[in-house]
């Protein structure tokens, strides 16, 4: 047993607390091997923010989750070793799918927990998300549950139809499962494929597909029943389509690739909302520039001469989305 307090990692409690009452929200990003992780401690060092590194269970099987585990640890030093004196560094499981695997995160160091039941009926669904819990807070680890479905995929994550949450069921789960924290369906989606050419309207302007809005009236709901409680927004990558243009442009093949736009993230960060989860666009920002690198330097055949390029690039967009969507910078205490 290790706990995350000897790591230098925090859980999400007094984190979540300040993001919802200054209204802002902190970025959770995925990671699954050096350069991600790197360019996100980077990102969050230099703009003073605080951020939570996640972990799905398809990087655990890609990475090894002792491996992924060392490397949280080694960020706490390393954004220390950057100049950053008290960081603030959640070490998550995103998308737990059973108690052993979300005991085994919190028992090898993780602060911080998701167990995904919100594809299983509802009563079960809280049973599962209890036995968590439970477990969870004996270590002073924060949990987050999930109602409502979202569509796409994510690593092992699927659902073809997205259900919204019930505004009428959240008081209940909440209560009843003791979560920390709620991740909840709105209309944001998994992948770089949010919605289908069908679902979207195009700008007449640019010719861009344009993705239906948020149903911000589910979340005001969630927020009059739930008030100041945190919420947590899944599938919130925004598709950025200059990367999207520039791996076309070098050989890549997206079409039709659509995300969340970021005036509407911008919108929720603002509310209770106070975890917003990017996954995708770091993975296009990494491809981007590797697609690059490959097509001007053909002879080139050092990783560090392309994934350099890919690590800067994808700090680059952590940072834009720190600053200018979720507005978790300079929230840092010196
Ligand atoms: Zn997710």
């Amino acid at each position: 047993m290790v706990s995350y307090k000897e790591l230098g990692l925090v859980n999400t409690r007094k984190m979540f607390a300040k993001a919802v009452s200054g209204g802002y929200a902190i970025p959770a990003f995925n990671f699954n091997n050096m350069e991600q992780m790197q360019a996100i401690i980077m990102a969050a060092v230099e703009t003073k923010s605080p951020v939570i590194l996640q972990v799905s269970k398809g990087a655990r099987n890609y990475a090894n989750q002792t491996l992924l585990r060392y490397m949280a640890q080694g960020a706490v030093e390393y954004a220390k070793e950057l100049g950053c004196a008290h960081p603030e560094i959640v070490l998550h499981l995103d998308h737990g799918d059973s108690f052993e695997l979300c005991k085994s995160c919190i028992d090898m160091g993780f602060s911080s927990v998701m167990i995904d039941g919100s594809s299983l009926p509802y009563d079960e669904n809280v049973a599962l998300t209890r036995k968590v819990v439970d477990y969870a807070h004996q270590y002073d680890v924060t949990v987050e549950g999930e109602l409502g479905v979202l569509a796409g995929v994510e690593d092992e994550v699927a659902a073809e139809e997205s259900h919204y949450t019930k505004p009428e069921e959240v008081i209940d789960f909440v209560t009843k499962t003791g979560v920390d924290s709620l991740a909840i369906s709105i209309g944001t989606s998994h992948g770089a494929y949010k919605f289908t050419p069908e679902q979207c309207t195009v700008d007449p302007e640019t010719g861009r597909l344009v993705p239906p809005p948020l149903a911000f009236d589910v979340l005001e709901a969630i927020e009059k029943k739930l008030p100041g409680f945190p919420i947590v927004l899944h599938g919130s990558s925004s598709v950025p389509q200059d990367e999207v243009d520039t791996i076309n442009q070098y050989g890549g093949s997206l079409k039709a690739a659509v995300g969340i736009p970021e005036e509407q993230l911008r919108k929720a960060a603002k509310s209770a909302v106070c975890k917003i989860n990017i996954d995708s666009d770091s993975r296009l920002a990494m491809t981007a520039a590797i697609r690059k690198a490959f097509a001007e330097k053909p002879a080139e055949f050092d990783p560090r001469k392309y994934l350099g390029p890919a690590r800067d690039n994808m700090k680059k967009l952590y940072e834009h989305k720190i600053i200018n969507v979720l507005g978790s910078n300079d929230k840092l205490e010196a």
